[in-house]
């Protein structure tokens, strides 16, 4: 989609700090970390975000919470420390960027409910 961030990260059309990749999903380093590990897990096939689904997004959204998800955190060595997915949905839920992302943030003790 023109003029989303996401999609042009997406398209490697402007720099991320990859730190995984497939043919559906990219993650990278969030530019603005609230912990140690946070990383942006983002479909490459532009969602708007969570309002927007339609019943095929199941597929790419269970990549991301089954494979993807785990398989980052094991591999930056917070899986058994424990972490905390997010999606902000919506203004009040806090969401800046309107192409959906899953925030996997770990690395220090997480305070419950977010500010
Ligand atoms: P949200 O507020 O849930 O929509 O999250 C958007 C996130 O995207 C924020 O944590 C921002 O710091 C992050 N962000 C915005 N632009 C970039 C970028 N170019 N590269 C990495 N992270 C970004």
């Amino acid at each position: 989609m023109a003029d989303c961030i996401f999609c042009k990260i997406a398209g490697h059309e402007i720099p991320s700090e990859v730190v995984y990749e497939d043919d559906a999903v990219i993650a990278f380093r969030d530019l603005n970390p609230q912990a140690p590990v946070h990383v942006l897990i983002v479909p490459k096939r532009h969602i708007d975000g969570v309002n927007a689904f339609v019943p095929a997004d199941k597929v790419v959204v269970g990549h991301i919470l089954v494979d993807v998800a785990p398989k980052i955190a094991r591999q930056l060595e917070i899986s058994e420390s424990g972490y905390r997915l997010v999606i902000n949905t919506g203004k009040q839920g806090g969401q800046t960027v309107d192409h959906l992302h899953v925030h996997l943030l770990g690395g220090r003790d997480m305070t419950w409910p977010p500010g």
